[in-house]
């Protein structure tokens, strides 16, 4: 059964994204990323597995949630955060070793954040929301 490519071809529907698979994209950049006025997502592997999914809802997630005020690290999390309840959503549960290791790399542009200056900062902190299922 082909239920995450469902899932996923639901999302770019639902919020309009612009799939490329590179040949759009001016940077060299070979991971998967977003564009966000364009609403594009490059260089993303499509397959029936959760992690395919959440990749694609955390960049949809930039996409939907960023405003020009936020850090990196608060685009982070609420990017992750949103990608965790369209998964409680869509019924997927979000495994615990995922949400760490978002939660890592959030506090990591935090840390990066402090270093380069930033003053007012409360450490920002995912929940699970789509554990229990
Ligand atoms: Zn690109
Ligand atoms: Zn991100």
């Amino acid at each position: 059964m082909m239920k995450y490519i469902g899932i996923q071809n639901e999302v770019v529907q639902r919020y309009a994204i612009d799939l490329c698979d590179g040949s759009k994209c001016r940077s060299d950049w070979h991971r998967t990323h977003a564009h966000l006025k364009l609403r594009r997502v490059c260089k993303w592997k499509q397959a029936n597995s959760f992690a395919s999914t959440f990749t694609l809802l955390h960049e949809v997630g930039h996409i939907v949630t960023n405003t020009q005020s936020m850090h990196r690290y608060e685009q982070e999390y609420y990017a992750t955060q949103w990608a965790i309840d369209r998964c409680r959503d869509y019924g997927l549960a979000v495994p615990e070793r995922t949400v760490e290791q978002y939660q890592r790399y959030i506090d990591l542009e935090l840390e990066r954040g402090i270093r380069r200056g930033l003053k007012r900062y409360r450490r920002l902190l995912l929940a699970n929301t789509a554990a229990e299922l």
